[in-house]
């Protein structure tokens, strides 16, 4: 039946219909390629959303792990916090109970007489003298 027609038409219109056929093919092949070109951008759109979901799940072990980090400075702050009032200890008892001098006057020394161990070597017990009256204790 298609034969039938295109044997009826005139010269003019087979060019035309030629024309049309090769646009048509010509078409088909652009569309192949768009075709080719969409997987192509299907490939690399799925392989940026599997990128996007890895990009997604790192920041929530790295948003845990701030916590985390915050948390260790909290006993460090608590230490910052207790090592104070040890040195306030420390001082308190750097202070003489004859005269009251406090801080650099009580200078602490070995007790000769009182050695804690022999081995590996001597250790005495520490007593503190007092610069100032030179009071020990
Ligand atoms: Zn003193």
């Amino acid at each position: 039946m298609m034969y039938n027609n295109l044997d009826d038409l005139s010269p003019e219109d087979e060019e035309e219909l030629r024309r049309l056929e090769t646009q048509i093919s010509e078409l088909f092949a652009l569309l192949e390629k768009s075709e080719l070109q969409i997987g192509l951008l299907k490939d690399e759109n799925f392989q940026l959303k599997a990128q996007i979901q890895k990009l997604q799940q790192q920041p929530t072990p790295t948003q845990y792990k701030n916590p985390q980090v915050e948390t260790i400075k909290v006993p460090k702050e608590v230490v910052a916090t207790v090592s104070p009032t040890d040195e306030n200890i420390r001082i308190n008892k750097r202070k003489c109970p004859n005269c009251g001098a406090a801080g650099f006057s009580i200078k602490e020394v070995d007790d000769k007489t009182r050695i804690i161990c022999y081995a590996p070597r001597r250790i005495y017990m520490k007593k503190k003298v007092c610069t100032k009256c030179r009071f020990e204790f």
